[in-house]
Protein backbone atom coordinates (compact mmCIF):
# COMPACT_ATOMS: atom_id res chain seq x y z
CA UNK A 1 0.00 0.00 0.00
CA UNK A 2 2.54 2.65 0.88
CA UNK A 3 3.36 4.82 -2.08
CA UNK A 4 6.94 4.33 -3.07
CA UNK A 5 7.04 7.04 -5.69
CA UNK A 6 8.84 9.34 -3.32
CA UNK A 7 12.08 7.38 -3.15
CA UNK A 8 13.72 9.47 -5.82
CA UNK A 9 11.89 12.51 -4.64
CA UNK A 10 14.57 15.03 -3.94
CA UNK A 11 13.22 18.44 -4.75
CA UNK A 12 14.09 19.66 -8.20
CA UNK A 13 16.57 22.51 -8.06
CA UNK A 14 14.58 25.56 -9.00
CA UNK A 15 15.27 27.19 -12.32
CA UNK A 16 15.83 30.89 -11.67
CA UNK A 17 12.57 31.86 -13.38
CA UNK A 18 10.29 30.11 -10.83
CA UNK A 19 8.46 32.10 -8.20
CA UNK A 20 6.20 31.07 -5.31
CA UNK A 21 3.06 31.05 -7.41
CA UNK A 22 4.55 28.52 -9.85
CA UNK A 23 4.32 25.79 -7.21
CA UNK A 24 1.48 23.56 -6.24
CA UNK A 25 1.01 21.87 -2.89
CA UNK A 26 0.50 18.10 -2.73
CA UNK A 27 -1.13 16.71 0.39
CA UNK A 28 -1.99 13.24 1.65
CA UNK A 29 -3.75 12.83 4.99
CA UNK A 30 -3.68 10.05 7.55
CA UNK A 31 -6.79 10.47 9.67
CA UNK A 32 -7.39 8.62 12.93
CA UNK A 33 -11.00 8.33 13.96
CA UNK A 34 -12.18 6.76 17.17
CA UNK A 35 -14.84 4.18 16.39
CA UNK A 36 -18.19 4.29 18.12
CA UNK A 37 -18.20 1.04 20.04
CA UNK A 38 -19.02 0.19 23.61
CA UNK A 39 -15.72 -1.43 24.44
CA UNK A 40 -12.06 -1.27 23.55
CA UNK A 41 -10.84 -3.01 20.43
CA UNK A 42 -9.05 -6.04 21.95
CA UNK A 43 -10.42 -6.09 25.51
CA UNK A 44 -13.95 -6.11 26.98
CA UNK A 45 -13.31 -2.86 28.84
CA UNK A 46 -16.05 -0.25 28.48
CA UNK A 47 -14.71 2.77 26.78
CA UNK A 48 -16.85 5.52 25.42
CA UNK A 49 -20.27 4.81 24.05
CA UNK A 50 -22.95 3.46 26.33
CA UNK A 51 -21.99 0.54 28.55
CA UNK A 52 -20.74 1.01 32.04
CA UNK A 53 -19.59 4.62 31.95
CA UNK A 54 -21.73 6.95 34.02
CA UNK A 55 -24.13 9.05 31.93
CA UNK A 56 -22.43 11.92 30.16
CA UNK A 57 -19.00 10.88 31.38
CA UNK A 58 -16.21 11.38 28.89
CA UNK A 59 -13.11 9.22 29.28
CA UNK A 60 -11.28 12.37 30.33
CA UNK A 61 -13.61 12.69 33.33
CA UNK A 62 -12.84 9.19 34.56
CA UNK A 63 -10.16 8.57 37.17
CA UNK A 64 -6.91 7.75 35.35
CA UNK A 65 -6.01 4.09 34.88
CA UNK A 66 -9.43 2.70 35.82
CA UNK A 67 -10.64 1.78 32.31
CA UNK A 68 -8.13 -1.03 32.14
CA UNK A 69 -7.91 -4.80 32.50
CA UNK A 70 -5.07 -7.32 32.32
CA UNK A 71 -5.01 -7.16 28.51
CA UNK A 72 -4.84 -3.37 28.37
CA UNK A 73 -2.09 -3.43 31.00
CA UNK A 74 -0.29 -6.30 29.20
CA UNK A 75 -0.07 -8.44 32.31
CA UNK A 76 1.58 -11.80 31.64
CA UNK A 77 -0.77 -14.33 30.10
CA UNK A 78 -3.48 -11.86 29.14
CA UNK A 79 -4.68 -12.34 25.57
CA UNK A 80 -6.39 -9.93 23.19
CA UNK A 81 -9.79 -10.77 21.69
CA UNK A 82 -11.07 -8.78 18.73
CA UNK A 83 -14.17 -6.68 19.39
CA UNK A 84 -16.53 -7.64 16.57
CA UNK A 85 -18.23 -4.22 16.69
CA UNK A 86 -14.95 -2.43 15.94
CA UNK A 87 -14.37 -4.62 12.89
CA UNK A 88 -17.94 -4.10 11.73
CA UNK A 89 -17.70 -0.34 12.07
CA UNK A 90 -14.49 -0.43 9.99
CA UNK A 91 -16.18 -2.50 7.29
CA UNK A 92 -19.20 -0.17 7.31
CA UNK A 93 -16.81 2.72 6.71
CA UNK A 94 -15.24 0.82 3.81
CA UNK A 95 -18.63 0.16 2.24
CA UNK A 96 -19.60 3.83 2.59
CA UNK A 97 -16.56 4.91 0.58
CA UNK A 98 -16.79 2.09 -1.96
CA UNK A 99 -13.59 0.39 -0.77
CA UNK A 100 -12.72 -3.26 -1.30
CA UNK A 101 -13.22 -5.39 1.78
CA UNK A 102 -10.63 -8.16 1.53
CA UNK A 103 -11.84 -11.56 2.61
CA UNK A 104 -9.04 -11.86 5.17
CA UNK A 105 -7.59 -9.24 7.43
CA UNK A 106 -5.05 -9.56 10.24
CA UNK A 107 -3.16 -7.60 12.87
CA UNK A 108 0.53 -6.86 13.20
CA UNK A 109 2.69 -5.76 16.06
CA UNK A 110 4.27 -2.37 15.52
CA UNK A 111 7.18 -2.52 17.92
CA UNK A 112 8.55 0.50 19.71
CA UNK A 113 9.52 1.39 23.25
CA UNK A 114 7.72 4.31 24.83
CA UNK A 115 5.66 4.54 28.02
CA UNK A 116 2.42 5.29 26.16
CA UNK A 117 2.28 1.56 25.40
CA UNK A 118 2.25 -1.10 28.09
CA UNK A 119 3.29 -3.84 25.68
CA UNK A 120 6.13 -2.08 23.85
CA UNK A 121 4.13 -2.60 20.67
CA UNK A 122 0.91 -1.30 19.19
CA UNK A 123 -1.57 -3.68 17.59
CA UNK A 124 -2.05 -2.33 14.09
CA UNK A 125 -2.38 -3.60 10.53
CA UNK A 126 0.30 -3.43 7.90
CA UNK A 127 -0.13 -5.71 4.89
CA UNK A 128 -3.75 -6.83 5.21
CA UNK A 129 -5.82 -3.83 6.30
CA UNK A 130 -9.57 -4.07 6.70
CA UNK A 131 -10.39 -1.84 3.70
CA UNK A 132 -8.48 -1.10 0.50
CA UNK A 133 -9.06 1.85 -1.84
CA UNK A 134 -12.31 3.76 -1.98
CA UNK A 135 -13.14 7.39 -2.62
CA UNK A 136 -14.48 10.35 -0.72
CA UNK A 137 -16.42 13.16 -2.40
CA UNK A 138 -15.46 16.60 -1.11
CA UNK A 139 -16.88 20.05 -1.64
CA UNK A 140 -14.52 23.00 -2.03
CA UNK A 141 -15.55 26.35 -0.61
CA UNK A 142 -17.91 28.08 -3.07
CA UNK A 143 -17.38 31.61 -4.42
CA UNK A 144 -19.81 32.80 -1.71
CA UNK A 145 -21.37 31.20 1.33
CA UNK A 146 -24.71 30.75 -0.39
CA UNK A 147 -23.31 29.11 -3.51
CA UNK A 148 -22.37 25.44 -3.76
CA UNK A 149 -18.67 24.87 -4.31
CA UNK A 150 -17.03 22.53 -6.79
CA UNK A 151 -17.10 18.83 -5.92
CA UNK A 152 -14.08 16.62 -6.31
CA UNK A 153 -13.20 12.97 -5.66
CA UNK A 154 -10.29 12.11 -3.34
CA UNK A 155 -9.00 8.55 -3.56
CA UNK A 156 -8.24 6.57 -0.45
CA UNK A 157 -5.31 4.21 -0.20
CA UNK A 158 -6.69 2.04 2.59
CA UNK A 159 -7.97 2.13 6.17
CA UNK A 160 -6.67 -0.01 9.00
CA UNK A 161 -8.01 -0.85 12.44
CA UNK A 162 -5.63 -0.36 15.34
CA UNK A 163 -5.58 0.39 19.03
CA UNK A 164 -5.03 3.80 20.56
CA UNK A 165 -2.20 4.24 23.04
CA UNK A 166 -2.08 5.76 26.53
CA UNK A 167 -1.86 9.43 27.27
CA UNK A 168 1.24 11.04 28.70
CA UNK A 169 1.17 14.28 30.62
CA UNK A 170 4.54 15.87 31.11
CA UNK A 171 4.49 17.67 34.44
CA UNK A 172 7.51 19.26 36.04
CA UNK A 173 10.43 16.87 36.25
CA UNK A 174 8.32 13.76 35.62
CA UNK A 175 5.58 12.46 33.39
CA UNK A 176 2.21 10.99 34.21
CA UNK A 177 0.68 8.18 32.23
CA UNK A 178 -2.98 7.28 31.86
CA UNK A 179 -3.93 4.03 30.10
CA UNK A 180 -7.67 4.74 30.00
CA UNK A 181 -7.42 5.57 26.31
CA UNK A 182 -5.05 2.67 25.55
CA UNK A 183 -6.83 0.12 23.42
CA UNK A 184 -9.59 2.43 22.23
CA UNK A 185 -10.53 1.44 18.66
CA UNK A 186 -9.00 3.68 16.01
CA UNK A 187 -9.55 3.52 12.30
CA UNK A 188 -6.65 5.07 10.41
CA UNK A 189 -7.85 6.34 7.03
CA UNK A 190 -5.04 7.01 4.55
CA UNK A 191 -5.67 9.11 1.44
CA UNK A 192 -3.74 9.14 -1.79
CA UNK A 193 -1.77 12.38 -2.32
CA UNK A 194 -4.77 13.87 -4.19
CA UNK A 195 -5.31 17.03 -2.17
CA UNK A 196 -3.95 20.28 -3.58
CA UNK A 197 -4.63 22.96 -0.99
CA UNK A 198 -5.29 23.47 2.73
CA UNK A 199 -8.95 24.12 1.82
CA UNK A 200 -9.16 20.72 0.14
CA UNK A 201 -7.68 19.06 3.22
CA UNK A 202 -10.28 20.76 5.41
CA UNK A 203 -13.01 19.79 2.94
CA UNK A 204 -11.91 16.15 3.19
CA UNK A 205 -12.12 16.22 6.98
CA UNK A 206 -15.57 17.78 6.79
CA UNK A 207 -16.75 15.24 4.22
CA UNK A 208 -15.44 12.36 6.34
CA UNK A 209 -17.08 13.77 9.43
CA UNK A 210 -20.43 13.99 7.65
CA UNK A 211 -20.14 10.42 6.36
CA UNK A 212 -18.98 8.91 9.64
CA UNK A 213 -21.44 10.70 11.88
CA UNK A 214 -24.32 9.92 9.51
CA UNK A 215 -23.42 6.23 9.69
CA UNK A 216 -22.72 6.28 13.44
CA UNK A 217 -19.20 5.00 12.78
CA UNK A 218 -17.65 7.79 14.85
CA UNK A 219 -18.69 11.08 16.40
CA UNK A 220 -15.55 12.69 14.94
CA UNK A 221 -15.37 15.35 17.64
CA UNK A 222 -11.91 16.83 17.20
CA UNK A 223 -12.07 18.60 20.55
CA UNK A 224 -12.49 15.24 22.23
CA UNK A 225 -9.68 13.72 20.21
CA UNK A 226 -12.08 11.49 18.27
CA UNK A 227 -10.61 12.69 14.98
CA UNK A 228 -6.89 13.48 14.61
CA UNK A 229 -4.90 14.01 11.52
CA UNK A 230 -1.34 13.75 10.22
CA UNK A 231 -0.69 15.79 7.10
CA UNK A 232 1.95 14.84 4.51
CA UNK A 233 2.97 17.83 2.45
CA UNK A 234 5.23 18.30 -0.54
CA UNK A 235 5.51 20.98 -3.18
CA UNK A 236 6.35 20.82 -6.88
CA UNK A 237 6.37 23.13 -9.88
CA UNK A 238 2.94 23.10 -11.54
CA UNK A 239 2.85 20.67 -14.43
CA UNK A 240 5.30 18.22 -12.84
CA UNK A 241 3.70 14.81 -12.27
CA UNK A 242 6.37 13.13 -10.12
CA UNK A 243 5.99 13.55 -6.38
CA UNK A 244 8.66 15.41 -4.47
CA UNK A 245 9.95 14.63 -1.00
CA UNK A 246 7.35 15.25 1.69
CA UNK A 247 7.30 16.15 5.34
CA UNK A 248 4.72 14.73 7.70
CA UNK A 249 3.10 16.86 10.34
CA UNK A 250 1.87 14.86 13.30
CA UNK A 251 -1.22 15.15 15.46
CA UNK A 252 -3.11 18.06 14.06
CA UNK A 253 -6.17 18.11 16.23
CA UNK A 254 -8.25 21.01 15.01
CA UNK A 255 -9.53 22.19 11.64
CA UNK A 256 -7.65 25.46 11.92
CA UNK A 257 -4.51 23.53 12.92
CA UNK A 258 -4.73 21.43 9.76
CA UNK A 259 -5.29 24.46 7.57
CA UNK A 260 -2.63 26.68 9.10
CA UNK A 261 0.00 23.96 9.42
CA UNK A 262 -0.32 22.95 5.76
CA UNK A 263 -0.28 26.57 4.63
CA UNK A 264 2.85 27.33 6.64
CA UNK A 265 4.62 24.12 5.68
CA UNK A 266 3.99 24.53 1.95
CA UNK A 267 5.39 28.08 2.05
CA UNK A 268 8.40 26.91 4.01
CA UNK A 269 9.16 24.18 1.49
CA UNK A 270 8.70 26.52 -1.48
CA UNK A 271 11.11 29.01 0.07
CA UNK A 272 13.64 26.23 0.69
CA UNK A 273 13.41 25.04 -2.90
CA UNK A 274 13.63 28.57 -4.29
CA UNK A 275 16.73 29.12 -2.16
CA UNK A 276 18.25 26.05 -3.83
CA UNK A 277 18.07 23.85 -0.74
CA UNK A 278 16.82 20.29 -0.60
CA UNK A 279 13.76 19.12 1.32
CA UNK A 280 14.61 16.27 3.67
CA UNK A 281 11.92 13.80 4.57
CA UNK A 282 11.10 14.34 8.21
CA UNK A 283 8.38 14.32 10.79
CA UNK A 284 7.43 17.77 11.99
CA UNK A 285 5.28 19.20 14.75
CA UNK A 286 2.91 22.16 14.61
CA UNK A 287 3.07 24.95 17.13
CA UNK A 288 -0.24 26.81 17.04
CA UNK A 289 1.18 29.57 19.25
CA UNK A 290 4.01 30.51 16.92
CA UNK A 291 2.16 29.45 13.78
CA UNK A 292 5.15 27.39 12.64
CA UNK A 293 6.06 23.78 12.02
CA UNK A 294 9.29 22.46 13.52
CA UNK A 295 11.38 19.30 13.02
CA UNK A 296 10.60 16.42 15.40
CA UNK A 297 12.67 13.61 13.95
CA UNK A 298 13.93 12.32 10.67
CA UNK A 299 11.33 9.96 9.19
CA UNK A 300 11.18 6.50 10.64
CA UNK A 301 10.70 3.68 8.12
CA UNK A 302 8.35 0.74 8.40
CA UNK A 303 11.31 -1.58 9.00
CA UNK A 304 12.24 0.43 12.09
CA UNK A 305 9.12 -0.96 13.72
CA UNK A 306 9.92 -4.63 13.02
CA UNK A 307 6.31 -5.33 12.11
CA UNK A 308 5.22 -8.96 12.33
CA UNK A 309 1.81 -10.68 12.47
CA UNK A 310 0.51 -10.82 16.02
CA UNK A 311 0.60 -14.44 17.13
CA UNK A 312 -2.20 -13.93 19.68
CA UNK A 313 -4.79 -12.79 17.16
CA UNK A 314 -5.97 -15.05 14.35
CA UNK A 315 -6.64 -13.59 10.91
CA UNK A 316 -10.34 -12.80 10.49
CA UNK A 317 -12.50 -13.70 7.53
CA UNK A 318 -15.39 -11.60 6.29
CA UNK A 319 -18.08 -13.37 4.27
CA UNK A 320 -20.25 -11.97 1.48
CA UNK A 321 -23.18 -12.44 3.87
CA UNK A 322 -21.50 -10.26 6.52
CA UNK A 323 -20.94 -7.57 3.94
CA UNK A 324 -24.54 -7.57 2.74
CA UNK A 325 -25.83 -7.47 6.31
CA UNK A 326 -23.60 -4.48 7.10
CA UNK A 327 -24.36 -2.71 3.83
CA UNK A 328 -28.06 -2.77 4.76
CA UNK A 329 -27.28 -0.67 7.86
CA UNK A 330 -25.77 2.24 5.92
CA UNK A 331 -27.46 5.61 5.44
CA UNK A 332 -27.67 7.57 2.21
CA UNK A 333 -24.41 9.44 1.64
CA UNK A 334 -24.73 13.11 2.66
CA UNK A 335 -23.86 14.64 -0.73
CA UNK A 336 -26.25 12.20 -2.45
CA UNK A 337 -28.93 13.30 -0.04
CA UNK A 338 -28.13 16.95 -0.77
CA UNK A 339 -28.48 16.40 -4.53
CA UNK A 340 -31.81 14.67 -3.94
CA UNK A 341 -33.11 17.55 -1.80
CA UNK A 342 -32.10 20.08 -4.47
CA UNK A 343 -33.54 18.10 -7.39
CA UNK A 344 -36.84 19.19 -8.93
CA UNK A 345 -40.04 17.81 -7.45
CA UNK A 346 -40.78 16.13 -10.79
CA UNK A 347 -37.46 14.28 -10.44
CA UNK A 348 -38.41 13.06 -6.96
CA UNK A 349 -36.61 15.88 -5.14
CA UNK A 350 -37.77 18.73 -2.93
CA UNK A 351 -36.46 21.67 -5.01
CA UNK A 352 -34.69 23.17 -1.99
CA UNK A 353 -32.02 25.87 -2.40
CA UNK A 354 -28.39 25.17 -1.50
CA UNK A 355 -28.56 27.62 1.42
CA UNK A 356 -31.08 25.34 3.13
CA UNK A 357 -29.64 21.94 2.16
CA UNK A 358 -26.19 22.98 3.37
CA UNK A 359 -27.71 23.52 6.81
CA UNK A 360 -29.47 20.15 6.77
CA UNK A 361 -27.02 17.65 5.35
CA UNK A 362 -24.29 17.63 8.00
CA UNK A 363 -26.97 16.54 10.49
CA UNK A 364 -28.65 13.25 9.68
CA UNK A 365 -31.22 13.58 12.47
CA UNK A 366 -32.26 16.98 11.20
CA UNK A 367 -32.64 15.53 7.69
CA UNK A 368 -34.78 12.72 9.04
CA UNK A 369 -36.90 15.18 10.97
CA UNK A 370 -37.41 17.26 7.83
CA UNK A 371 -38.34 14.20 5.78
CA UNK A 372 -40.77 13.05 8.46
CA UNK A 373 -42.47 16.47 8.27
CA UNK A 374 -42.64 16.29 4.47
CA UNK A 375 -44.19 12.83 4.73
CA UNK A 376 -46.69 14.07 7.31
CA UNK A 377 -47.48 17.03 5.07
CA UNK A 378 -48.30 15.03 1.97
CA UNK A 379 -52.05 14.75 2.30
CA UNK A 380 -54.13 12.28 0.36
CA UNK A 381 -56.58 14.78 -1.14
CA UNK A 382 -55.25 16.89 -3.99
CA UNK A 383 -54.11 20.34 -2.97
CA UNK A 384 -53.49 19.51 0.65
CA UNK A 385 -49.83 18.65 0.25
CA UNK A 386 -47.54 21.01 2.13
CA UNK A 387 -44.79 22.51 0.01
CA UNK A 388 -41.44 20.97 1.06
CA UNK A 389 -39.84 24.40 0.74
CA UNK A 390 -42.32 25.88 3.23
CA UNK A 391 -41.49 23.04 5.62
CA UNK A 392 -37.76 23.44 5.03
CA UNK A 393 -37.91 27.17 5.78
CA UNK A 394 -39.85 26.55 8.97
CA UNK A 395 -37.23 23.99 10.04
CA UNK A 396 -34.21 26.08 9.05
CA UNK A 397 -35.43 29.42 10.40
CA UNK A 398 -38.08 28.95 13.05
CA UNK A 399 -37.28 25.54 14.52
CA UNK A 400 -33.49 25.89 14.59
CA UNK A 401 -33.88 29.43 15.89
CA UNK A 402 -36.19 28.33 18.71
CA UNK A 403 -33.95 25.38 19.63
CA UNK A 404 -30.97 27.73 19.91
CA UNK A 405 -28.34 25.06 19.38
CA UNK A 406 -30.23 22.15 21.00
CA UNK A 407 -30.90 19.14 18.77
CA UNK A 408 -34.02 17.56 20.22
CA UNK A 409 -35.90 18.29 17.01
CA UNK A 410 -38.73 15.88 17.74
CA UNK A 411 -39.74 18.01 20.68
CA UNK A 412 -41.94 19.60 18.00
CA UNK A 413 -43.90 16.78 16.31
CA UNK A 414 -43.11 16.80 12.56
CA UNK A 415 -46.87 16.55 11.86
CA UNK A 416 -47.45 19.88 13.63
CA UNK A 417 -44.79 21.55 11.54
CA UNK A 418 -46.35 20.11 8.38
CA UNK A 419 -49.80 21.30 9.45
CA UNK A 420 -48.45 24.83 9.95
CA UNK A 421 -46.88 24.73 6.48
CA UNK A 422 -50.24 23.72 5.02
CA UNK A 423 -51.99 26.61 6.73
CA UNK A 424 -49.56 29.13 5.24
CA UNK A 425 -49.46 27.45 1.82
CA UNK A 426 -53.26 27.65 1.64
CA UNK A 427 -53.24 31.31 2.68
CA UNK A 428 -55.34 30.51 5.74
CA UNK A 429 -52.85 32.45 7.85
CA UNK A 430 -50.25 35.01 6.81
CA UNK A 431 -46.50 34.58 7.10
CA UNK A 432 -46.46 36.93 10.08
CA UNK A 433 -49.23 34.95 11.75
CA UNK A 434 -47.32 31.74 11.06
CA UNK A 435 -44.46 33.11 13.16
CA UNK A 436 -46.85 33.70 16.07
CA UNK A 437 -48.39 30.26 15.71
CA UNK A 438 -44.97 28.69 15.55
CA UNK A 439 -43.86 30.34 18.77
CA UNK A 440 -46.98 29.19 20.60
CA UNK A 441 -46.85 25.71 19.11
CA UNK A 442 -43.22 25.37 20.18
CA UNK A 443 -43.86 26.37 23.79
CA UNK A 444 -47.24 24.68 24.35
CA UNK A 445 -46.92 21.63 22.11
CA UNK A 446 -50.44 22.30 20.78
CA UNK A 447 -51.41 21.63 17.15
CA UNK A 448 -51.35 24.74 14.92
CA UNK A 449 -55.03 24.43 13.91
CA UNK A 450 -56.07 24.59 17.55
CA UNK A 451 -53.90 27.68 18.09
CA UNK A 452 -55.32 29.41 15.01
CA UNK A 453 -58.90 28.76 16.21
CA UNK A 454 -58.17 29.77 19.79
CA UNK A 455 -56.56 33.05 18.83
CA UNK A 456 -58.92 33.82 15.96
CA UNK A 457 -55.96 34.16 13.65
CA UNK A 458 -57.62 32.92 10.53
CA UNK A 459 -56.73 35.22 7.67
CA UNK A 460 -59.72 37.09 6.28
CA UNK A 461 -60.21 36.53 2.55
CA UNK A 462 -63.83 37.72 2.45
CA UNK A 463 -63.71 40.17 -0.46
CA UNK A 464 -66.91 41.96 0.54
CA UNK A 465 -65.69 42.68 4.08
CA UNK A 466 -62.25 43.72 2.89
CA UNK A 467 -63.67 46.00 0.21
CA UNK A 468 -65.64 47.88 2.84
CA UNK A 469 -62.46 48.46 4.85
CA UNK A 470 -60.55 49.56 1.75
CA UNK A 471 -63.24 52.05 0.78
CA UNK A 472 -63.25 53.49 4.32
CA UNK A 473 -59.51 54.02 4.25
CA UNK A 474 -59.62 55.58 0.78
CA UNK A 475 -62.21 58.04 2.07
CA UNK A 476 -59.87 59.45 4.73
CA UNK A 477 -57.83 62.56 3.82
CA UNK A 478 -54.56 60.60 3.94
CA UNK A 479 -56.17 57.88 1.82
CA UNK A 480 -57.36 60.33 -0.82
CA UNK A 481 -53.90 61.90 -1.02
CA UNK A 482 -52.20 58.51 -1.38
CA UNK A 483 -54.68 57.45 -4.05
CA UNK A 484 -53.88 60.58 -6.05
CA UNK A 485 -50.14 59.91 -5.81
CA UNK A 486 -50.66 56.34 -6.96
CA UNK A 487 -52.72 57.44 -9.93
CA UNK A 488 -49.93 59.90 -10.76
CA UNK A 489 -47.58 56.94 -11.12
CA UNK A 490 -46.12 56.58 -7.61
CA UNK A 491 -46.33 52.80 -7.07
CA UNK A 492 -45.08 53.13 -3.48
CA UNK A 493 -48.16 55.10 -2.47
CA UNK A 494 -50.04 51.78 -2.56
CA UNK A 495 -48.04 50.47 0.39
CA UNK A 496 -48.88 53.51 2.50
CA UNK A 497 -52.54 52.56 2.02
CA UNK A 498 -52.02 48.94 3.02
CA UNK A 499 -50.79 49.75 6.54
CA UNK A 500 -54.07 51.38 7.69
CA UNK A 501 -56.11 48.69 5.89
CA UNK A 502 -54.29 45.86 7.67
CA UNK A 503 -54.67 47.72 10.94
CA UNK A 504 -58.40 48.21 10.43
CA UNK A 505 -58.72 44.47 9.72
CA UNK A 506 -56.80 43.70 12.92
CA UNK A 507 -54.03 42.19 10.81
CA UNK A 508 -56.30 39.50 9.38
CA UNK A 509 -56.93 40.75 5.86
CA UNK A 510 -55.35 38.53 3.22
CA UNK A 511 -52.64 40.81 1.73
CA UNK A 512 -53.20 39.38 -1.75
CA UNK A 513 -56.93 40.18 -1.62
CA UNK A 514 -56.19 43.68 -0.28
CA UNK A 515 -53.79 44.32 -3.14
CA UNK A 516 -56.29 43.10 -5.77
CA UNK A 517 -59.14 45.23 -4.42
CA UNK A 518 -56.97 48.35 -4.07
CA UNK A 519 -55.75 48.10 -7.63
CA UNK A 520 -59.26 47.50 -8.97
CA UNK A 521 -60.74 50.48 -7.09
CA UNK A 522 -57.88 52.82 -7.99
CA UNK A 523 -58.02 51.86 -11.66
CA UNK A 524 -61.73 52.76 -11.79
P1 LIG B 1 4.09 5.95 5.38
O1 LIG B 1 3.40 4.64 5.45
O2 LIG B 1 5.54 5.88 5.33
O3 LIG B 1 3.58 6.95 6.36
P2 LIG B 1 2.76 6.30 2.81
O4 LIG B 1 3.53 6.23 1.58
O5 LIG B 1 1.84 5.22 3.13
O6 LIG B 1 3.77 6.60 3.95
O7 LIG B 1 1.93 7.63 2.76
C1 LIG B 1 1.42 8.22 3.86
C2 LIG B 1 0.65 9.43 3.41
O8 LIG B 1 1.49 10.35 2.74
C3 LIG B 1 -0.45 9.12 2.42
O9 LIG B 1 -1.58 9.89 2.77
C4 LIG B 1 0.11 9.57 1.10
O10 LIG B 1 -0.91 10.01 0.24
C5 LIG B 1 0.97 10.74 1.50
N1 LIG B 1 2.07 11.00 0.59
C6 LIG B 1 2.94 10.10 0.08
N2 LIG B 1 3.85 10.73 -0.70
C7 LIG B 1 3.56 12.04 -0.68
C8 LIG B 1 4.14 13.21 -1.27
N3 LIG B 1 5.22 13.14 -2.02
N4 LIG B 1 3.55 14.39 -1.03
C9 LIG B 1 2.48 14.49 -0.25
N5 LIG B 1 1.90 13.45 0.35
C10 LIG B 1 2.43 12.22 0.15
MG1 LIG C 1 2.43 7.41 8.09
Amino acid sequence: MPETATAAGTATAAPAALSESDFETVIGLEIHVQLKTRAKVFAPVPYLYGGALPDDAAPADITPNTLVDPTVLALPGALPVLNRAALEQSIRFGLLVGADIPETTNWDRKNYFYPDSTKAYQLSQKDHPVTIGGEVEIELPGPARNIMGEHKIIRLNHAHLEEDVGKLTHAGAGSLVDYNRAGAPLLEIVTEPDLRSPDEAVALLNALRMLLTAAGVSDCDMEKGQMRCDANVSVRPRGQTALNTRCEMKNLNSISGVKNAIEYEARRQIREVLAGREIHQETRGWNAETGRTYPLRSKEEAHDYRYFPDPDLLPVKTTAGDIERLRATLPERPYDRQRRYQADIAAGGFALPFTVTSVFIPDRELCEYFEAAVAAGSGTAAGTTANPLTIANLVANDLLGALAGATDYNRLPPAHLAALARLTDAGTISKAQAKEVFAEMFTTGDAPDAIVERRGLRQNSDTGEIETIVRDVLATPAGTAAAEQFRAGNEKALNSLKGPIMKASKGKANPKVVDDILRRLLAA
